[in-house]
């Protein structure tokens, strides 16, 4: 029978200890949760402004819905493109210094969208082994020339570019690594784009809002200003607190995804409401030095409760803390023995990170408090 092969499949799964399983949270998204009735401190959310859960953008949210209803009735290029979501689309270019910007329902579609309306076959895109999924699906589905080059290894993408004969050359990366919590180094980048005249696509998904100035991302963080061969993708659904991205560039590039990105066209808009929500929490990420300050307080004292300890915490100044433990039992009952102890860390497994480096993915919020930082030391130092 044709399922049996998907039977055998899972089970294997299961034996390599890789079956996923999903929790159902009997609360909203918060530091502090509750799963099958057991209370838990969680460090697993991308929430890393706590905005997730704002009254002010629940405001926003409750006089849009009455205002505009839920649906958006059709896609942008057709019916569904409404006054909040153009006001977005304006206070995002403006927000991050480029001259337009185009809002897409997820960070996941924005990839999938921008990559294979930049190049195509015969072309080529050059990326870093570690990109987030969504950004290899991109390539893929682009049917361009799929060069990786080693985690930041900038004189191995150097050679790369150099012997390509592609006719059109795509850099490709994430700004902030999603599963390692360092930043790509965007000035070389954008210093080699310029040298092989080629487009520079950076995802900032775990940078937006967290790092440069008023959380204007990764880019602001280097003090580099917008260039006309820098495609940026910001996603919402994380320190945003909402969901949905936006694509940031040149008038000619943002016109040009217009019109050809199938992920853009060829799907309904996002609520009018969800756009409204984004304009409120956009405000609230412009005003929110202090949440970030909280992060930096927080990341601060973690690393130090850990010193002198076994754990192998990754140095970082993002919201994203991973501990490298290796195997995925290993991995999988110290997360046990955290979850014994009401505290909930991710473990983080192939194939979303490479074999033999399976790890707990701390991530810090600007709500949690000190005091829940010291719970998740104390249960790390006691587990090890
Ligand atoms: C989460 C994530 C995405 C996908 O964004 P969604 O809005 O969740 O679809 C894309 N890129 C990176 C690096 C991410 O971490």
């Amino acid at each position: 029978m044709i399922w049996k092969e998907l039977e055998s499949q899972l089970a294997g799964l299961a034996d390599s200890h890789l079956l996923r399983t999903r929790k159902t949270l009997e609360t909203g998204c918060s530091t502090h949760v509750s799963v099958d009735g057991k209370p838990l401190l969680a460090f697993c959310s991308n929430d890393y402004l706590g905005l997730a859960s704002h009254p002010a953008i629940q405001e926003a949210v409750c006089k849009a819905v009455r205002q505009w209803g839920t649906g958006s009735g059709g896609s942008h290029v057709v019916n569904g493109h409404m006054t909040p979501h153009q006001m977005l689309e304006e206070a995002l270019a403006r927000f991050v210094g480029a001259d337009r910007a185009l809002y897409y329902s997820t960070g996941y579609m924005a990839n999938i969208g921008v990559v294979p309306t930049l190049v195509g076959r015969g072309d080529a895109v050059f990326a870093d082994r570690l990109n987030h999924a969504s950004l290899i699906d991109a390539v893929q589905l682009s049917r361009a020339d799929h060069r990786r080059y080693a985690h930041k290894d900038m004189a191995q993408l150097e050679k790369m570019l150099a012997a390509s004969d592609a006719k059109r050359k795509l850099i490709l990366s994430d700004a902030v690594f999603s599963m390692d919590g360092d930043v790509a180094l965007l000035k070389e980048l954008l210093d080699l784009a310029e040298q092989y005249d080629a487009w520079l696509v950076l995802d900032d998904a775990h940078g937006f809002g967290v790092l440069g100035q008023e959380g204007r991302g990764s880019l602001d963080h280097f003090g580099i200003p917008f260039h006309p061969r820098l495609v940026y993708i910001g996603t919402l659904g994380k320190a945003a607190g909402v969901s949905g991205a936006f694509v940031a560039g040149t008038s000619t590039v943002i016109e040009w995804l217009m019109q050809r990105s199938r992920s853009y066209i060829f799907t309904t808009a996002s609520s009018p409401v969800i756009a409204a929500a984004l304009l409120a929490s956009l405000e609230l990420v412009r005003q929110g030095e202090d949440l970030r300050g909280q992060l930096r307080q927080l990341a601060q004292s973690l690393h130090e409760g850990l010193q002198g300890t076994a754990w192998r915490i990754l140095p970082s100044f993002t919201a994203i803390h991973p501990i490298i433990v290796g195997e995925n039992d290993a991995v999988l009952k110290v997360s046990e023995a955290l979850m014994d102890r009401g505290i909930w860390v991710p473990a983080i497994r192939p194939p979303t990170v490479p074999k033999g480096q399976a790890r707990l993915r701390i991530s810090l919020s600007a709500s949690h408090t000190l005091a829940d930082v010291g719970r998740l030391v104390s249960a790390l130092r006691e587990i090890q």
